[in-house]
């Protein structure tokens, strides 16, 4: 199956076709399976070779052997090189964030720490927001160090001013990683003064990278990549997949930068799987419709809960108002405030906790991107590894409680959280 044979049309006439056209049949074509409609999953683990001379042919390309033809891509060898269902399902993935190419792994920090150890070395030191998800909190404070790289956190709240600190702080760095909207506390971080600091604060020869997680908002709400990222990485387990049951990531970025991501991907063996990819495709089909219907009920959502009179502080990118340093580039950065909300309840810890248990729709559970509702209580939960303190000056409180919204009926929601607010 070459790779112009897996390709589908992107254009009908002069119209260029919008990714949500597409996520239904790009890169698949029914007459090499049968003519099914759906691409079949692929359950196997290695390939069977036309003859020998393709054998070596396929090996010279995958080891780096020698330069691709013109036209010429990487042929099915084994699964944790390449696969149908994810070269596929990587093909849809780059029409979001027009990206030139994508890799998909088997969960998002398999993407963020393959990504991570494909550029950093013994000496080299990555800067990143703060709050950034807990797993790739331990990551970089705990186990990178562990091989010699700098690690060097900056608060999200602190703007771009506390970005330029670190920079200036550092000298130079090899990677900058964002999380915009900072989660749970959706602070934003300027992509685009990143990629600045980035060209200022490069080693001689090495251009340092910016990678942004855009597991949030992305890929519908925001396109790093088209403010100057050099990488974008997702946790697919959220949005994309969407349905709460596959877990997976993604990096997407240049041919060039991708190829070497792929690289370390193929010997970390941090591969996905071709039922992963075949529930991701099924996941693709809807991404869209999914998160619009999300974003309108949790703009709702903010607004009833601004108004309630146990509700103190609501986190909401879409209430950002003008004057607030984080407007201007909301509206820059972010086509829309996505669905999740984060807001203090009244009663600190204590409260917040009786909200949650007094929830009946919205499930108690960390994750989000779902179709479903979810709640937590991220300074005891998803941040709890992070010391109180530092939670503070995070802007993480007692009280707070993160709610990604899904997509059930807005007054139903409605009813559910009123009935665990009377009960605190
Ligand atoms: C969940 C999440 C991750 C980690 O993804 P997994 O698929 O659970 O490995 C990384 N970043 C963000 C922002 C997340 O929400």
């Amino acid at each position: 199956m070459s790779k112009k044979d897996r390709y589908g049309a992107r254009t009908i006439g002069n119209r260029e076709l919008a990714p949500e056209s597409l996520m239904m049949s790009y890169g698949y074509r029914p007459s090499l399976s049968e003519g099914a409609l759906k691409s079949p999953i692929f359950q196997t683990s290695t390939f069977v070779f036309d003859s020998a001379e393709d054998g070596k042919a396929f090996f010279e390309v995958a080891y780096g052997l020698r330069e691709p033809a013109k036209d010429e891509s990487l042929g099915l060898i084994y699964s944790r090189l390449n696969n149908p269902d994810l070269e596929i399902l990587e093909d849809r993935l780059t029409l979001w964030d027009d990206a030139e190419a994508a890799a998909v792994f088997e969960s998002g920090m398999a993407a963020i720490s393959t990504t991570a150890l494909t550029y950093l070395r013994p000496g080299h030191t990555l800067l990143y927001s703060a709050p950034v998800y807990g797993g790739t909190q331990y990551l970089f404070s705990e186990i990178l160090p562990q091989f010699g790289i700098r690690t060097h956190p900056f608060l999200a709240a602190g703007g771009t001013r506390a970005m330029e600190a670190a920079a200036e702080e550092v000298g130079t760095f090899r990677m900058l990683h964002l999380e915009t909207p900072a989660n749970p506390t959706n602070h934003l971080v300027d992509i685009e003064a990143a990629a600045r600091l980035a060209r200022k604060h490069s080693d001689p020869g090495t251009p340092a990278l910016v990678a942004v997680d855009n597991t949030f908002l992305g890929p519908v709400f925001q396109n790093p990549l088209e403010h100057g990222a050099d990488l974008v990485l997702y946790s697919l387990t959220k949005y994309v997949g969407g349905h709460s049951d596959v877990i997976a990531g993604a990096c997407l970025g240049s041919e060039e930068r991708i190829a070497e991501v792929k690289g370390s991907r193929t010997f970390f063996g941090t591969m996905a799987g071709p039922w992963t990819g075949w529930l991701l495709m099924r996941s693709l089909e809807t991404l869209k419709l999914r998160m619009t219907r999300q974003a309108e009920t949790a703009i709702r959502i903010a607004d009833w809960l601004h108004a309630h009179p146990k509700v103190g502080r609501v986190y909401f990118p879409g209430h950002l108002a003008e004057g607030d340093p984080d407007y201007e580039l909301f509206r820059r950065q972010c086509k829309a405030a996505g669905g999740m909300v984060s807001f203090d309840v009244e009663g600190g810890e204590e409260g917040a906790f009786r909200f949650l248990n007094h929830l009946s729709l919205v499930k108690l559970a960390v994750s989000l991107g779902g179709t479903e509702s979810l709640a937590q209580h991220p300074g005891t939960m998803t941040h709890s590894d992070i010391p109180p303190k530092m939670q503070r000056e995070m802007g993480i409180t007692e009280s707070m409680v993160r709610l990604s919204v899904g997509v059930e009926d807005f007054d139903d929601l409605v009813a559910d959280l009123s009935a665990a607010f009377e009960a605190i």
